[in-house]
């Protein structure tokens, strides 16, 4: 690994690489607080579209607040959000979401005594355009062909990992093109993390940019292009994933080598 390509230096993060097209959603000196407590200190990043971006870190360094920051349901302090070249820093949360910038919160957040179904078709509360949401809808049973064998059942009595298909869905009937995700792995088994990682592969391949933050280091670099390194509120390191992986501090931080 060169040392060159994995940066901490801010005027570098904006793009990933000078030259590159302006990216799909760009972080610009991003602040946060919760009343008097500042937990986001000046974040940049940047989701090129079509890509795979992880953001990972200890816990309570601000990778939740970071997304919860960007789709608009915390409150942003200074900077800017950008997203599809429109500034979103001051939009509430649903304007955000209609512009296609979908989150799929930690902990799944599925509501109890609806169905599979009902819950996936919350994701697309306030589209107009019914053919494509049943188009969506089919394209979320193809990624995961068991919310379909399950459409009627109580979306909060399937398993852990089939809770998290079925919360990814209800973020993909939201028709992103950025899809924000945070904690795939939380509480999941091995098997059922790649399996769920390999379906993220899947709706990328179908146009859909990823921006994932992920405690389980491995499996963030291994479907990441892009991955970003959050410590206290701040990046400390960011670059390609396969280079990152190879990182001595992030090897000895973040992966018990
Ligand atoms: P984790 O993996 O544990 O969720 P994280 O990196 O996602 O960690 P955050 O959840 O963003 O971190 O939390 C960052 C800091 O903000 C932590 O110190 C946390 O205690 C604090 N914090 C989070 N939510 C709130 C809140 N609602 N009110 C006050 N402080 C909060």
């Amino acid at each position: 690994m060169m040392a060159s390509n994995i940066s901490s230096e801010k005027s570098e993060t904006a793009g990933h690489t000078t030259g590159e097209t302006s990216p799909l959603l760009s972080v610009q000196g991003l602040t946060a607080s919760y009343g008097d407590v500042q937990v986001l200190w000046g974040i940049d990043l940047a989701v090129q579209e079509g890509s795979i971006v992880s953001v990972v870190g200890s816990n309570g360094a601000g990778k939740t607040t970071l997304l919860l920051a960007i789709s608009g349901m915390v409150a942003k302090g200074q900077g800017s959000v950008t997203f599809a070249g429109e500034d979103i820093s001051r939009l509430p949360p649903d304007e955000i979401v209609k512009r296609r910038l979908a989150h799929v919160p930690e902990g799944r957040r599925l509501f109890k005594t609806l169905s599979v179904k009902d819950n996936l078709l919350l994701g697309a509360y306030g589209r107009t355009d019914h053919a494509e949401v049943a188009r969506d809808l089919d394209f979320v049973f193809s990624i995961f062909p068991i919310l379909k064998e399950r459409s009627h059942q109580d979306a909060t009595t399937m398993s852990g990992g089939q809770q998290q298909m079925c919360a990814i869905g209800r973020g993909i009937m939201a028709r992103p093109r950025l899809l924000l995700i945070d904690e795939l792995s939380l509480g999941l088994a091995p098997r059922v993390v790649e399996e769920l990682a390999e379906c993220l592969v899947k709706i990328n391949a179908e146009g859909i940019s990823i921006l994932l933050v992920e405690q389980d280091v491995m499996t963030a670099f291994e479907i990441a292009q892009y991955a970003y390194v959050i410590e206290s509120g701040r990046v400390r390191l960011h670059g390609q994933s396969s280079e990152l992986m190879n990182d001595p501090v992030v090897q000895s931080a973040y992966l018990g080598m």
